[in-house]
C-alpha cells in the first residue's frame, strides 16, 4: 500500500525528521486560508500516488495566498499520469540550496534492508541510477542490529555532505530507519532531503509503501488506504478475498494457487505473450468467487484473450465452469476464452464449457500457445 507524501511526511516527524510546516487541502479555499497561516510563501503540491509531480506541473511554488489559491484550483483539476487530483499539500516554501536522496527499501538479494543516498537528489533520481549507479551510496543494515552510527556516517561522507550537517543527517537516518522498521515499510524515501539557506536539513518530499500482509498489525495506518485512487478492480478483488495484482499485458488469467498463477503468466511470457494480471482464486473457490474473479479479469479494457488454469484439488472444475458460465451470462465478453481444467470433476467442467463456445486445451503449454494467438487475433 502506498502512502501519500502529507502522510509519509507526517509518520516520517514522528519519528523525528524534520519536515515543512503544511496542512492537505481539498478546496482552493482551504489552500488560500493554510497559505495565510503560513505567512503567504507556500509550496502547493498535488496528492497522487505517482512519482513525477513536479516534471508534470503537480508542484507549485506560490508567493501570496491568493496566487496558492489559484494554484490549487488549477491543480486541483489536473490528472497526473491517469490520476485524479483529490487534495493537494500547502507547505511552507523552502529555500533549498542543495537536494540529497535518501531511502531505504528491502535488498532481496542481500536478504537485508539497504539504506542509499546520493548527492544527486530531486527529480532526476532513477537517471542518476541508470547512468550513474556509482553516485549512489550503500549501506546493508543488520535488522537486528539497526541503522548504526558509523553507517550513516559513512553514507554522509560517501555524498560529501559538509560535515556540519553530520549530526542532523544521522538523526534523520536513524528517524527514517525507525520509521520504516515500525510501520513494517517496504520503501521509506526523502527525495528531496534538501540543504536549505538557512543551512538545516529539511524533508520536503516523502514517499512510505507499506508491506500490504503486515498491514494488520496497523490499523491506524491500514486506515490511510485512499480507496479513490486505487484500481478500482484491486478493490473488489480483495472484497472477494481474491490476490489480483494489475499488469500491463492483454491475456487475463485465472488460476488457483500462487505458484501455479506465477507459473501460468511465466509460460504465457515464454510463448511470447504477456499476462494481464496475476489471479489467485484460492483453494476451493466458489462459483460465486469464480464469477466475482472472472468479472474482475474483464473489467480491464486491454483483454484481448482470457487464460484460464485450474488444477482441480480442493476446488472442483465443475464448481468454476459453473461461475464461468454464470458470469459470463452477466458480462458478456468479446475476448476468446481458453480454458485448462486436470483434477477433480475436470471432465464435468470441461462438458459444461464446450458448451459455451471455449478453447480448450490439454496442456499448460497448449492453452499457453493458443492464448497467446487469440490475443494476437489469429484465432
Ligand atoms: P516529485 O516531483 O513528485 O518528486 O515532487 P517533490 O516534492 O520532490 O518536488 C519536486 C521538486 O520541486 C523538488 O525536487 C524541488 O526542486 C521542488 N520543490 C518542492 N518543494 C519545494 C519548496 O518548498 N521550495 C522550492 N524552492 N522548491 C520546491
Ligand atoms: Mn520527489
Amino acid at each position: 500500500m502506498k502512502l501519500h507524501e502529507y502522510q509519509s511526511k507526517q509518520i516520517f516527524s514522528q519519528y523525528g525528521v524534520p519536515i515543512p510546516k503544511g496542512r492537505v487541502a481539498a478546496t482552493a479555499a482551504e489552500a488560500k486560508q493554510i497559505a495565510e497561516e503560513l505567512g503567504g510563501r507556500v509550496v502547493v503540491k498535488s496528492q497522487v500516488l505517482v512519482g513525477g509531480r513536479g516534471k508534470a506541473g503537480g508542484i507549485r511554488l506560490a508567493k501570496s495566498p491568493e496566487e496558492a489559491e489559484d494554484l490549487a484550483a488549477q491543480i486541483l483539476s489536473m490528472e497526473i499520469k491517469g490520476l485524479p487530483v483529490r487534495k493537494v499539500l500547502v507547505d511552507e516554501a523552502a529555500n533549498i540550496e542543495k537536494e540529497i536522496y535518501l531511502g531505504i527499501t528491502n535488498d532481496r538479494a542481500a536478504r537485508r534492508p539497504v539504506m542509499m543516498a546520493s548527492a544527486e537528489g530531486g527529480v532526476e533520481i532513477e537517471e542518476v541510477a541508470r547512468q550513474t549507479p556509482e553516485k549512489i551510496i550503500k549501506v546493508h543494515i543488520d535488522p537486528l542490529l539497526g541503522l548504526q552510527g558509523y553507517q550513516a556516517r559513512d553514507l554522509a561522507a560517501g555524498i560529501d555532505l559538509p560535515r556540519e550537517h553530520w549530526r542532523a543527517f544521522g538523526q534523520i537516518a536513524q528517524g527514517l530507519w525507525q520509521a520504516y522498521l515500525k510501520s513494517d515499510a517496504t520503501l521509506a524515501e526523502i527525495n528531496p532531503l534538501v540543504i536549505t539557506a538557512e543551512n538545516t536539513l529539511l524533508a520536503v518530499d516523502g514517499k512510505m509503501v507499506l508491506d500490504d500482509n503486515a498491514l494488520f498489525r496497523h490499523p491506524d495506518l491500514a486506515e490511510m488506504r485512499d480507496l479513490d485512487v486505487e484500481a478500482e478492480a484491486e478493490i473488489e478483488a480483495r472484497k472477494y478475498g481474491l490476490s489480483y495484482i494489475q499488469l500491463d499485458g492483454n491475456i487475463g488469467c485465472m488460476v488457483n494457487g500462487a505458484g501455479l498463477a506465477m507459473t501460468t503468466m511465466d509460460v504465457i511470457k515464454l510463448f511470447g505473450g504477456e499476462p494481464a494480471n496475476f489471479l489467485d482464486i484460492g483453494g476451493g473457490a466458489s462459483a460465486e468467487k469464480v464469477a466475482a474473479a472472472f468479472r474482475i479479469i474483464l473489467s480491464d479494457p486491454k483483454i484481448k484473450a482470457v487464460l484460464i488454469n485450474i488444477f482441480g484439488g480442493i476446488t472442483r472444475g465443475d464448481e468454476v465452469a459453473r461461475g464461468i458460465l454464470a458470469a459470463m451470462e452477466e458480462v458478456q465478453p468479446e475476448a476468446p476464452m481458453v480454458v485448462r481444467i486436470v483434477g477433480t470433476n475436470a471432465e464435468e467442467g470441461r462438458k459444461l464449457l464446450a458448451e459455451a463456445d471455449m478453447i480448450t486445451a490439454e496442456t499448460l503449454a497448449d492453452a499457453a500457445q493458443k492464448a497467446v494467438a487469440a490475443a494476437k487475433g489469429g484465432n
